[in-house]
């Protein structure tokens, strides 16, 4: 597992042109060890790349076509958020899924456009609340990962998966990390089978109502490699308090990995 955590958030429909300079100011005053990065609507990236450019906070997207050019009206391409200096993509959210009905095809599409172009996807998979009370959790898991798996090949190395059960997001109602440390260690093991990936190779993040006071027990877990963080990436010092539990977790892993 690498030792680094990373902080993805979230903006969803969310912020302003305003919003992103008042987290610039924040980073230029210091930044915590670890690697953080914004994911912004598509019209604030380029106050993205001016105001984080010089600073170590990331940026990225929130979904992407799954095609280079073309007659796809609204749509942007990947090569387009890499034109804007973006990092990450968040691609197969839940809400995705349920508002434009993405597929998991489609979804599988759209992150291997986005490896080709250079962006690192972030893949979020999770089972509903019917369907974890169903027991399907597992079921649904592989399901997702392995339509991944078939199109991406040995390129799913190059991705980041997201562990979001749907009934976590925004709900205030967060996995316990004895849940999220089994669900992660299934994932690993998913992987290692069918792609034969050793555990950390693919950096698994949990989501779902990470917050400043839950995320240090949630980063402290081993199998845990980061966090994609929503409403509290929306506040400047909350999302601080998360990359710097993100930055002490990475601390601790390290030295006891020495
Ligand atoms: C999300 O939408 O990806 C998310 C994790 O949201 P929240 O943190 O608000 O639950």
């Amino acid at each position: 597992m690498t030792a680094t955590k990373l902080v993805i958030g979230n903006w969803k429909m969310n912020g302003s042109t305003a919003q992103v300079r008042a987290f610039g100011e924040l980073v230029r005053r210091g930044w915590p060890a670890c690697e953080a990065a914004l994911c912004v609507p598509h019209p604030l990236l380029s106050a993205a790349q001016t105001v984080f450019g010089a600073t170590p906070l990331r940026w990225g997207a929130q979904d992407c076509s799954a095609d280079d050019d073309g007659a796809f009206t609204g749509d942007v391409s990947a090569g387009m958020l890499r034109e804007f200096g973006a990092r990450y993509v968040i691609l197969g959210h839940s809400e995705r899924r349920a508002v434009h009905g993405e597929t998991d095809g489609q979804i599988a599409a759209k992150v291997q456009r986005a490896v080709a172009a250079g962006l690192t996807p972030v893949v979020c998979i999770g089972e509903t609340a019917e369907e974890r009370d169903g027991e399907q959790t597992a079921a649904v898991l592989r399901r997702q990962l392995l339509q991944l798996v078939r199109t991406l090949g040995s390129d799913m190395a190059s991705i980041v998966v997201a562990y979001e059960p749907v009934w976590a997001i925004g709900s205030g109602d967060t996995a316990a990390p004895g849940i999220i440390d089994h669900t992660h260690g299934f994932i690993a093991a998913t992987l290692a089978f069918h792609v034969g990936l050793s555990a950390g190779t693919v950096r698994i993040l949990y989501g779902g109502s990470v917050n400043s006071r839950n995320a240090g027990a949630i980063l402290s877990c081993k199998t845990v490699a980061g966090v994609l963080v929503g409403g509290a990436a929306l506040n400047p010092a909350e999302f601080t308090e998360i990359c710097k539990a993100a930055a002490r977790c990475s601390a601790e892993e390290t030295s006891e990995a020495a």
